[in-house]
């Protein structure tokens, strides 16, 4: 059986750089929807300069869209789905291709703390590696530990996007958490601890999934 987990939070939470240590540690098929339309996004093209546009205004891009990107990804290996689904209407067309979801992390931190991150993130636009100049500082300023390349702030962290942004998410995508938690499928994280605490605590959720499996194979 594939398993296709999928992990949620609100901006800022934390969820692409524990997404990043789940994929290194167990090397699952990462498909985080921000990623790839921070790509897209950089493309020069009609489809291109409307998500442009619709990132920077911290706004979701349409659920037809991002459900392509993703269902064009997918294949037979064990998923991590990263900010995808992301609405109830993304939800249910997940349900409408038949793939189901067996276990939904979510990330919870409190509205204040997750503003004051916003400030604070740089990220890697060559490898999508994630740094807080407060909590998790690059080794030289401005460089990436893992490729080199330049650091970068997303141009949704300004503080008015920022603010937006978490409000479409408590708007849009809590919903899908309600979704579901019907289905008895929520994992509550308490992501305001320490980067490497809320790690250990997701592996751990994780293997006992994996494990789960091997015993009913
Ligand atoms: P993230 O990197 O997951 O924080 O996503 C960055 C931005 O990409 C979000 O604020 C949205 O504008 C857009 N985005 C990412 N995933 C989705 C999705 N599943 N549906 C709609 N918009 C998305």
């Amino acid at each position: 059986m594939t398993l296709h987990l999928l992990i949620m939070g609100p901006p800022e939470a934390g969820k692409g750089t524990q997404a990043n240590r789940l994929v290194a540690r167990f090397g699952f098929l990462h498909l985080a929807t921000g990623d790839m339309l921070r790509a897209l996004s950089r493309e020069d093209s009609p489809r291109g300069r409307q998500v442009d546009e619709l990132l920077r205004r911290g706004e979701y891009v349409p659920d037809a869209l991002v459900t392509q990107l993703v269902a064009e990804r997918m294949d037979d290996r064990d998923v991590l789905l990263d900010g995808f689904p992301r609405t109830v209407a993304q939800a249910q067309a997940l349900d409408a291709l038949g793939v189901p979801i067996h276990c939904v992390l979510v990330l919870d931190v409190p509205d204040e703390t997750l503003i004051a991150r916003a400030a604070h993130r740089l990220f890697c636009p060559n490898c999508g590696a994630i740094y807080s100049m407060a909590a998790n500082p690059p080794r030289a300023a401005g460089i990436c530990d893992v490729c080199g390349h330049g650091l970068a702030q997303r141009v949704d962290d300004a503080p008015q996007t920022a603010r937006h942004r978490l409000g479409v998410y408590h708007q849009r995508s809590e919903p899908v958490i309600a979704y579901y938690e019907q289905r008895g499928l929520v994992r509550h994280i308490d992501g305001q601890r320490p980067i490497e605490q809320v790690a250990a605590t997701l592996r751990s959720v994780v293997a006992e999934l994996l494990a789960r499996r091997a015993s009913v194979a």
